[in-house]
């Protein structure tokens, strides 16, 4: 059996699924065999898989000598994926690509020109997108024949008009590559597909999708194509996240800069790991552990973060002209019915009411009956939007 790799690679973890390709089943054609993960990686490296019925395929630790690096984290998730005969049929391996770049619209076939181009967007997401080329440089070299594909989470924004890609700055800047980009693409892509199969009444309106998991942001759909999005350069503005802090005035940056005389280096560390939850409630960047806290600074940072999810609600409402539909999704949005209902509850003012008892069952529709605007829970799926992209292009690359 052919099967499809997705592979999801960081700075400290290796997260990947197989897919078993069926071109005559269903719509997509992909059935998911096995989910697994190397992480720990520099402290506790640790390879674990599941098959698709729930059933542990591996579980191994390692010591750091055995896996100092995720060039060998990487080689021990490959040696285990071959010993396990089934999944040896690669068609294709799909990998999430933080940054595309300005070009970066939908997902390319690997070529040395694209992977050129995508190493020249490192600048642009410093602490993603050389981890995530990583891999792909690892089996260019070894399966030259096997054929990868990038998918961007930039690619789904890249369709907003001029005004939602610019910031206020010189034009100069913008055409070096300063925009707009919006992040989490391949979820609000995925939840954008599933609308028109779940929600088909809504699924060609004004949606606003809250991703909210330990990274967070807000997406405007309008007929299913991403209008305008919380996030814009990188990953750490808009809403407040785990660790990162979310909007925030460039003048806290100047003032860690020449008043308190942070290099670069602080700045970048402070922005992406010692702010947002964790920052603001001095406790944990982990949204249970906050709603599970009785310390009133935990309290005040699930406060913070529910207002910023209204706040950016208004502001994509006004980027839509209008609003047919809210959707959460990802972790916080899935699982935490009491974050769903306080933002729903800020939400009043359009006409929004949950229906009590279909948001702790976690219903497709949350919304009362006399709701003015559905309000819906969809799982998302970035790693099957990712399977589907990859057999896509081969497909068509193969048939071409
Ligand atoms: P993600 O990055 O999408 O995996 O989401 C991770 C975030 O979801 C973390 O902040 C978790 O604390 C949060 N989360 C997961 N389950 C729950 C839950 N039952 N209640 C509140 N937050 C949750």
């Amino acid at each position: 059996m052919e099967t499809v790799l997705v592979i999801n690679s960081g700075s400290s973890s290796l997260k990947f699924q197989v897919f078993e390709v069926h071109p005559q089943q269903g719509a997509t054609g992909l059935k998911r065999q096995l989910k697994g993960q190397v992480d720990g990686v520099g402290s506790r490296p640790r390879l674990r898989a599941v098959n698709w019925d729930g059933s542990v395929a591996t579980d191994r630790t390692f010591s750091t000598d055995e896996m100092p690096d995720m060039a060998t984290a990487m080689t021990f998730a490959a040696d285990w994926l071959r010993s396990t005969q089934q999944h040896v049929d690669l068609f294709a391996v799909g990998h999430r690509v933080v940054h595309g770049g300005p070009a970066g619209d939908q997902p390319r076939l690997v070529t040395p020109e694209v992977l050129a181009a995508l190493e020249r967007c490192i600048p642009l997401a410093p602490l993603h997108q050389p981890h995530n080329l990583a891999p792909i440089r690892v089996l260019a070299a070894r399966r030259p024949d096997l054929p990868q594909v990038a998918c961007f989470d930039t690619a789904f924004h890249r369709g907003h008009g001029p005004l939602a890609d610019h910031f206020a700055i010189p034009l100069a800047l913008y055409e070096e590559g300063v925009r707009r980009y919006g992040f989490h693409g391949l979820s609000y892509e995925y939840i954008a597909t599933r609308l028109p199969e779940v929600a088909p009444d809504i699924a060609r309106g004004k949606v606003i999708v809250a991703h909210l998991g330990s990274g967070a942001s807000m997406c405007a759909l309008e007929n299913g194509r991403s209008i305008d999005s919380t996030m814009s350069f990188t990953g750490l503005d808009g809403l407040p996240m785990g660790t990162r802090p979310g909007q925030i005035d460039p003048g806290v940056i100047l003032h860690l800069m020449s008043g308190k005389g942070w290099d670069a280096a602080a700045i970048e560390r402070f922005l992406y790991h010692d702010c947002g939850l964790k920052g603001l409630s001095g406790i944990s960047n982990d949204m249970r552990e906050l709603e599970a806290s009785d310390d009133p600074r935990a309290a005040f940072a699930v406060d913070y973060f529910v207002y910023r999810v209204a706040l950016s609600t208004g502001m994509l409402a006004a980027a839509l002209g209008g609003l047919d539909a809210f959707v959460f999704t990802a972790g916080i949005g899935e699982n935490s019915a009491s974050i769903r209902a306080r933002v729903a509850e800020r939400l009043a003012w359009l006409g929004i009411k949950l229906d009590p008892t279909a948001n702790a069952r976690r219903n497709l529709r949350i919304s009362a009956p006399d709701s003015r605007i559905p309000v819906l829970v969809v799982p998302t799926d970035e790693e099957s939007m990712i399977a589907r992209h990859t057999l896509a292009v081969v497909t068509a690359k193969k048939n071409a």
